[in-house]
């Protein structure tokens, strides 16, 4: 495998898959395997599921790529479901976790400077992954992500994942935060739950103290946890919640998904993408959802 080309992120991987149906993928000797991985949390429906290729084909086919300039209408569909899917109200599309995440973190910052916080910051978690841009590994908790990028982005406090009573004590030192970003399953920390109760806690807190409650569930969302989002477990709605890998079967999305308050604060020319909501991903998403809805009753509210 000529590989030499390559930036080496990742090591030199030994099998090249060329072939996914369901649960199963081929490598190019026609060696078979069970996919335990799933892509990563990206492929709920499995592999290359019909329904979604035909609909990404077609569209394809029909205008892969068209500019924000312009309305694109599936873009609005999407963004409806997703809305309805979360009780919140208005949906910005990025191409990843990391940048779904970014427009988070760009949301509490405007948050901040409107209660008159000059240098806003936002409460992270040890041991926590947000992404890999700059702005999310500093927002991340392991060295790992971090070691040989300093300077990081300031603006960030860090607390112990599921601990409220050292979280009230970093809260308490610090009177820029102005708001918490958590996953409420840490995905690469560990696979971490937090106890019963946690979010409801951070909910409380973060109302008490005019915080925006912001959940990273890139990796919980998208009907993993036998809801459509872990927050609907615990009967809250944060502020804003991001997702993006189970999102749409393996075409790059990433969404940030927030209630009026956070999302009145983005007017044009504050944020943007080139690629973001483009006509091949909202396709390749609204079909996901629809088939996620036809197959699980436990999607939706
Ligand atoms: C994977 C992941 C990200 C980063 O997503 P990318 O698409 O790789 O940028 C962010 N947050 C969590 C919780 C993740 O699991």
């Amino acid at each position: 495998m000529a590989t030499d080309a390559l930036m080496n992120t990742y090591g030199t991987p030994s099998i090249a898959l060329v072939k996914g149906e369901g649960v199963w993928l081929w490598d190019a000797q026609g060696n078979k395997y069970l996919d335990a991985l799933s892509g990563i949390a990206v492929c709920g429906l499995g592999h290359s599921h019909p329904s979604v290729a035909k609909a990404v084909a077609e569209q394809a086919g029909l205008l892969t790529h068209c500019s924000n300039y312009f309305s694109i209408p599936n873009q609005e569909i999407l963004a409806d479901k997703l809305c309805t899917a979360s009780g919140m109200s208005n949906v910005f599309f990025g191409n990843s976790g990391a940048e779904a995440n970014e427009a988070a973190l760009k949301i509490a910052r405007l948050h901040g400077h409107k209660k008159g916080i000059k240098l806003p910051t936002i409460l992270v978690m040890d041991n926590a992954f947000h992404g890999r841009t700059l702005a999310t590994l500093s927002a991340s908790g392991g060295r790992r992500v971090q070691a040989g990028f300093e300077p990081l982005v300031r603006g960030f406090a860090r607390a112990p994942f599921n601990d409220m009573e050292s979280l009230k004590i970093v809260a308490d030192n610090n009177t820029d935060i102005c708001a918490i970003l958590v996953e409420p399953i840490q995905g690469e920390g560990g696979v971490r739950l937090a106890s019963t109760g946690y979010l409801k806690q951070l909910r409380e807190f973060c109302d008490q103290r005019g915080w925006l409650l912001m959940l990273d569930e890139v990796q919980t969302g998208n009907g993993r946890t036998g809801k459509y989002f872990y927050f609907q477990h615990s009967g809250i709605i944060p502020d804003v919640v991001t997702t993006s890998k189970g999102l749409a079967s393996g075409v790059p999305i990433g969404a940030c998904i927030a209630n009026e308050k956070a999302s009145n604060l983005i007017s044009p020319g504050k944020h943007g993408s080139t690629f973001g909501g483009n006509p091949l991903a909202m396709v390749a998403g609204l079909k996901t959802l629809e088939i996620m809805k036809e197959e699980s009753r436990s999607v939706g509210r």
